[in-house]
């Protein structure tokens, strides 16, 4: 075999050799599935950057998308200087495409990878300069001298005013000398890349991540470890590798194989005692003080919101939240229960909210949210952008109670998992509020649908449809906080 070898596989292998020998010799066993819209944006923003760095070279030349490295060739022998894309295939099937190559006077090449992050990352999942590596090392093994560099990203400083001009937006810096210890090693680390993908065989009977914690496992994990039991050690809440370690020395995989006198933190344990009970574990009395000090009226309150990589609004920058839309259910200490909502119709500030929230809940009560950081987060933002309500926003975030902590100790149930998320809790305590039942399920699905119904000129959806639809998702998470409420409440 000879497989080709791409930088996107070889950030893979780097992460993973295992899930991209599976990948590369046995696609039909590997977990396929459909790119998540966080995936989806993540790549959609990428090319908004990279126009963005094209501005940078006015005379450049767009190579097409799938040119093959034939088609390069051909075009570096013209008297263009600057090339968008081209692409480089070496003699051992490893290929590159390059965002921006400069052709210079000395027949030297000066590459530019474009990034949409807002720094150069050199941490182990996303290692920018390694990417820089693998580019540099697909022209060279290709005959061309590669005399510099460099690497564009957006500036975490800027804020947009008005139209966006690329020289603020892209910041651009070289990474030579940088790279110049790593290359050698980025070298040795493609060669093994491609030696160990055209093994005909692997241990396929368990991966490294038996022995490391739920967040690095891949969709790969239950091929190569066939064994492990649905309720499995890895489920236990904040687990380290460590004790996965330990446990499976014991030959322990499924929870309720733990022994009671084994050392785990406290919530750890809460969780296993009640895996092993098959029932929950509550601290009524601690549950009740907590929400007995609430001061009503109490406001159930959530943010929805937008980001973007390329800021669409002005005092924004890359990535900063803009709040669109808020829900509130407000309950009287008789219980009665009102509702607030407001769904941005425009890509702009949410003064408009901020005004009809105030009035809707004035300075009063407690505001209770789930993850609460989150709102406290945006509540300060938007105090520096609207110094007006300072007052009020500043009310909001010292009278913001989280409810999420609760599940995390007073209230554990082994079906949440090991999660205190409120997509896991709510479907155990409240079966009868379903999520999969509305068209807008999530978050990310809510960010999603707006972003393109206020900025896509071909959104062919109904938006009175859409804006139902968002509306019903955001109303959902806080009424689903009320349900959690009285559901502690009566415990
Ligand atoms: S679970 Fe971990 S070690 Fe196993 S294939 Fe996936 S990333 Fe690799």
């Amino acid at each position: 075999m000879n497989f080709q070898l791409t930088k996107t596989e070889f950030i893979q292998y780097l992460n993973c050799p295992e899930s991209l020998w599976l990948l590369k010799n046995k696609p039909n066993d590997y977990p396929k599935e459909a790119p998540s819209l966080f995936l989806q944006k993540l790549i959609k923003e990428g090319y908004e950057v990279e126009e963005f760095a094209k501005k940078l070279f006015p005379n450049g030349k767009d190579l097409p998308e799938k040119a093959d490295p034939d088609f390069t060739e051909k075009q570096l022998n013209t008297d263009a200087k600057i090339f968008f894309q081209p692409s480089f295939k070496t003699s051992k099937n490893v290929f590159a495409r390059i965002d921006v190559l400069e052709k210079l006077e000395d027949g030297s090449f000066h590459i530019y990878e474009v990034k949409s992050s807002t720094k150069i990352k050199d941490d182990q999942k996303h290692n920018h300069l390694k990417d820089a590596c693998f580019q540099k090392y697909v022209l060279q093994e290709c005959g061309y001298n590669v005399s510099g560099v460099s690497m564009m990203h957006l500036n975490k400083d800027y804020i947009k005013n008005g139209e966006i001009n690329a020289r603020e937006i892209i910041k651009t810096k070289e990474v030579s000398e940088k790279i110049k210890d790593l290359y050698p090693m980025v070298v040795k680390d493609i060669e093994d890349a491609l030696h160990f993908i055209n093994r005909s065989s692997i241990n396929e009977s368990e991966c490294s991540c038996r022995y490391n914690t739920r967040s690095n496992h891949c969709l790969s994990f239950n091929y190569f470890n066939k064994n492990i039991p649905d309720y499995s050690i890895y489920e236990i809440i904040n687990i380290r590798a460590k004790r996965i370690n330990e446990l499976l020395n014991m030959g322990c995989n499924c929870i309720s194989d733990i022994p009671s006198d084994y050392n785990l933190n406290s919530k750890q344990k809460l969780q296993v005692a009640s895996a092993k009970q098959n029932t929950p574990i509550i601290d009524q009395a601690s549950i009740s003080k907590s929400l007995n000090e609430l001061e009503f009226p109490l406001h159930f309150i959530d943010y929805e919101t937008y980001t973007n990589a390329i800021p669409q609004v002005n005092q924004f920058g890359p990535q900063k939240h803009l709040v669109f839309q808020v829900s509130i259910h407000t309950m009287l200490a008789n219980g009665d229960l009102s509702h607030f909502e407001w769904l941005g119709n425009k890509m702009e500030l949410p003064t408009d909210m901020l005004q009809k929230m105030k009035q809707f809940t004035g300075l009063t009560g407690t505001f209770i949210s789930w993850h609460a950081s989150f709102e406290r987060d945006r509540n300060k933002e938007m105090m520096a952008m609207h110094p007006e309500y300072k007052q009020y926003l500043d009310y909001i975030n010292t009278q913001m109670y989280d409810l999420e902590v609760l599940f995390k100790e007073p209230y554990i149930d082994y079906r949440f998992r090991g999660s205190s998320s409120i997509k896991k809790v709510l479907p155990i305590i409240c079966p009868h509020l379903n999520y999969n039942a509305l068209e807008v399920q999530n978050g990310t699905m809510a960010m999603d649908t707006w972003g393109r119904m206020m900025l896509d000129p071909d959104f062919d959806e109904s938006i009175e449809h859409t804006r139902k639809e968002l509306l019903e998702y955001c109303k959902l998470d806080t009424f689903a906080m009320v349900e959690l409420y009285r559901f502690l409440m009566e415990l």
